[in-house]
Formats: C-alpha cells, structure tokens, sequence
C-alpha cells in the first residue's frame, strides 16, 4: 500500500474515532455511582466561609436543645463522627436561608449544618466547624454534618463533583480533628448506634431519614478506603 493511502485511511479512522468519542460524552446517565479507587487525587479542598446568624439568641437555644436532649450544655463539640446529607431541594440559598433562621418552627433551635456542598462541588462552611448544629438526633453532641443539594423526592442523584468535594472535605476534617472514627448517612442512624454514640434523652425522639441514599455512601466509602475512618454497611 502506499504510503499516501496509509495515512488517508489512518485520518479517516481518527475522524471516525473522535466521532464516536463525542457521542459518548453527550451520553450521560441519570445517576452512576462514581468508580473511586483508592488512588484517586485527594484534591485540595477549597472552602468558602458564608456563615449563618451567630448571636446569642442562637447560643442561647443551643444551651436549651443540649440541655433538654443530652442532659448538659454544649456549645462546642468534639468532633467523632461526619454524618452525610442531601437537602432534598435543589437549592443551596434555599437551604442557607432556612438554616440562616436561629428558630425552628416550634420555637427550638434550628437545624443547620457546618457545611453545605453544591451541585457543582462547591463547599461552603456555614459555622464554626465546633459549634454544635442540630442536624442528627442523637448524635449533634459529637457529630459534623455536611449537607449536599439535592435529594428531591427521595431521588439518589448527587453528583460525582459532590462525591470528590465530600472526599476532600472528609480528608481535611480528618487530618484537624484525629478524634473522627466514623462516617455515616443520616438514613444509617439507628445501624450507627452500634458505634456507641447515640445518646438521647427525650424517649420517642426520632425521625425516619434516607438522606443521602446507600449509593452515595458506598462511593463515598470506596473513595476513602485508604484513610483510617470507619463506615458502616450501606
Ligand atoms: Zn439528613
């Protein structure tokens, strides 16, 4: 063959190829859980601080919640486990206005989380990562709670950047507070009492959850195999 016609064809099997490559990316499935390894990046975590209303009113309910919940006032925690959320909106301001707010509906405190993770990735800090939110029943004492957009109708569909950002952020808190064993989703929280942190005084107090959904967790788990934290069976 010559070599004009090795070099026609090679360039129309590139074409070809490029193509059928295009067309791949365009496909994208509703929701694949992420294939993490363990040598996948520990990228560098970006935080972005958008604080809620700290004043004293919010203080102040901290102190009732703690009090009437776990028998003590507690401010700040020591941090032993990450729990894991979704929003069930599709709303980050959304989200952030609602836990702006120092009140719950019925006049308690109001649940917030230390961080929230957008669609895209993007992590925003919403306190101090110490000060105790209302987020879990049972384990607000010891317990950072990040929250990810999304979740709406029960539906399993964070997104693959929300996965990394978790594992950087996951990463990050690990390495600052080294008394963190334990990673689990809101929906695990009666499994999780086996890791002997639940503690609650009000008999009755309990909400059902599937927040953030078994598939999230697994990838989670998958993508943090290398780092020395405990999760529970999805
Ligand atoms: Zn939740």
């Amino acid at each position: 063959m010559k070599p004009f016609h090795i070099i026609t064809i090679t360039a129309f099997l590139l074409i070809i190829s490029s193509i059928i490559g295009c067309a791949n990316d365009n496909i994208k499935p509703e929701y694949t859980p992420p294939d993490i390894n363990s040598n996948a990046p520990s990228e560098e975590i970006v935080i972005h601080d958008r604080p809620v209303i700290h004043n004293e009113l919010r203080e102040q309910l901290i102190r009732q919640y703690t009090l009437k919940h776990y028998g003590a006032e507690i401010l700040e925690i020591t941090p032993q486990a990450v729990v894991i959320h979704w929003t069930a909106s599709d709303s980050a301001d959304g989200t952030f206005n609602w836990f702006n707010k120092e009140k719950y509906y019925n006049g308690t405190l109001n649940v917030c989380s230390h961080f929230l993770v957008d669609r895209d990735g993007t992590v925003y800090r919403l306190t101090k990562e110490t000060l105790l939110c209302r987020h879990i029943i049972g384990y607000n004492w010891c317990a950072i709670g990040i929250e990810n957009v999304g979740g709406v109708d029960g539906t399993e569909d964070l997104t693959h950047e929300q996965l990394l950002s978790n594992i950087a952020l996951i990463r990050y808190l690990h390495k600052k507070y080294p008394t963190i064993n334990w990673v689990f989703g809101h929906y695990q929280q009666t499994e999780a009492q086996t890791t002997g942190l639940y503690k609650e005084n009000v008999s009755g107090y309990y909400s059902i959850k599937s927040d953030p959904g078994p598939k999230f967790m697994e990838s989670l788990a998958k993508g943090l195999k290398d780092e020395d934290i405990n999760f529970l069976p999805y």
